[in-house]
């Protein structure tokens, strides 16, 4: 079989690594609009801040490797304009062959999704920038790099504002960070988000909250940020992370469904209304694993998830996806922020009852030295069915929440925390570890 695999990063590299491992001799055909394939998105900010130091870090895998490694035919600078349904073909433009049609007999579609870029007055103002891939990375880090850059405003308080944010302080550039809601990191309720907050001021982030950005000015060699509270900031580069918005214009004119904001559909199997096309990652709509509800949640894991499931079911591998429950994480300098399932918000906004219980604990036994605070949030019904948890602290953050995430993918419930066996000795953690308590705090 010939399978086609559009966009080569997290979603389409792991389907076409899974293909290969499935079927020995199928032609797969990677094709990639950009010069790079496989490349750690999730670590570019942390390059621009130099946490990273080595630019090829970045660089998961090349071209050459994924032909020796999984003999997958690579073609980078090759976008995909076009995909001729009824006659199984895309076409594509690439830099080095011209225009051409290639055929399949599978296809996988994983562009991702880009920067949402608003039409607001000045915002092709090349002193503004986004961040998606390397050579976005490559401009802001040159931009930092070389010029007289002091200031920076980063508008958007998401993951992706607030790691930008995070590092160009390490840069020592002085940064405002605007956001447009009532508070940054909108998967977390406002309750909670108080401590992130505060730790970006003590930062010496200047936070400006419920404000969004109105037009941009050029005045001198500065760009001018206009609020609209009327409120004017001036600095020398702006970081545009107010979101993400489907990739897939290419598939406007084609018969493929796509959802009111431009997303793919797609069935659990990852199969569109097409039944040889398959689509994955950013792109696609989801079922969100509480609500049941259609939404988009872009986050590497489930894209990587996803790509291995569209590779077994073209193998004849009866697997399926059952839902993205958005669990994720963020440092915020010493802290740590992390959550999965839903938040306060979104179930009032489905009539959705819920209970929720705070447990305020220490990382580990507070008589062995090196205990830190932690704040947990734990979310869930009237029957004790788990619906979603946060936590906030500065060490073993990320433990907790990944074990909710685990009881909420098996229907969990308040009980079976109380129940769970974790490891336990005083540096790590209590007889009664937090999720235990939050557990009995909810029965
Ligand atoms: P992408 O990885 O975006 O890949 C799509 C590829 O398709 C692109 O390279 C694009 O050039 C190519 N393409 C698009 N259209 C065409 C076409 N027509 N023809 C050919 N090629 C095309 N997620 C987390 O879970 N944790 C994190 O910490 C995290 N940090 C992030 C930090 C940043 C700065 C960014 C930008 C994202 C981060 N993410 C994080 C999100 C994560 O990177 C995405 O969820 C994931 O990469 C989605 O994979 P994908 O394959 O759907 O799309």
């Amino acid at each position: 079989k010939k399978v086609i695999i559009v966009g080569g990063v997290a979603g389409g590299a792991s389907a076409a690594a899974r293909l290969r491992r499935l079927d020995e001799k199928a032609e797969i055909i990677m094709l990639e609009r950009d010069e790079y394939i496989s490349f750690a998105n999730c670590g570019l900010p942390y390059y621009i801040g130099e946490t990273i130091q080595e630019r090829n870090e970045l660089l998961v895998q090349t071209p050459e490797a994924m032909k020796a490694r999984f003999n997958i035919d690579v073609r980078i600078n090759s976008e995909v304009m076009d995909v001729d349904i009824e006659n199984r073909k895309v076409t594509v433009n690439s830099k080095t062959n011209g225009t051409y049609d290639e055929s399949y007999d599978y296809l996988i579609l994983s562009p991702g999704a880009k920067a949402l870029k608003p039409s607001i007055p000045g915002i092709d103002n090349n002193k503004v920038f986004t961040l998606r891939n390397i050579p976005d990375t490559d401009s802001i880090k040159a931009y930092v790099d070389n010029n007289e850059t002091k200031a920076a405003i980063v508008i958007g308080g998401g993951y992706v504002g607030v790691e930008m944010a995070e590092n160009l302080i390490q840069r020592g550039l002085h940064v405002t960070l605007c956001e447009a809601a009532p508070h940054i990191l909108a998967p977390f309720d406002s309750d909670m988000v108080v401590m992130a907050e505060k730790e970006l001021v003590e930062n010496d982030i200047e936070l400006i909250l419920n404000d969004g950005v109105k037009a941009f000015n050029q005045i001198g060699n500065q760009i001018e940020v206009v609020l609209s509270s009327e409120k004017r900031v001036e600095a020398d580069i702006v970081i545009l992370a107010i979101g993400v918005v489907p990739d897939t214009t290419f598939l406007k004119n084609t018969e493929l469904e796509l959802g009111p904001k431009g997303h793919i559909i797609v069935n659990d199997k990852m199969q569109t209304n097409i039944e040889d096309i398959y689509a994955i990652g950013d792109a696609i709509e989801v079922v969100d694993f509480i609500t049941k509800q259609k939404t988009a949640i872009p986050l590497a894991g489930p894209a990587n998830k996803q790509g291995r499931i569209a590779a077994d079911n073209i193998c004849g591998i009866n697997s399926s996806y059952k839902g993205t429950q958005g669990t994720a994480i963020i440092k915020v300098f010493d802290l740590t922020a992390a959550g999965t399932g839903a938040n306060e918000r979104t179930l009032q906004r489905f009539n959705i009852p819920y209970k929720a219980v705070y447990l305020h604990p220490m990382s580990h036994a507070s008589y062995y030295p090196g205990f830190m605070p932690m704040s947990l949030k734990l979310i869930f019904n009237d029957i004790g069915k788990i619906l979603g948890a946060q936590c906030i602290g500065y060490e073993g953050v990320d433990k907790r929440i990944d074990i909710i995430a685990t009881a909420i993918r098996y229907d969990g419930t308040v009980d079976d925390l109380a129940e769970l066996e974790l490891c336990y000795a005083p540096p790590f953690s209590s007889a009664k570890d937090p999720v235990n308590m939050v557990g009995f705090m909810a029965q």
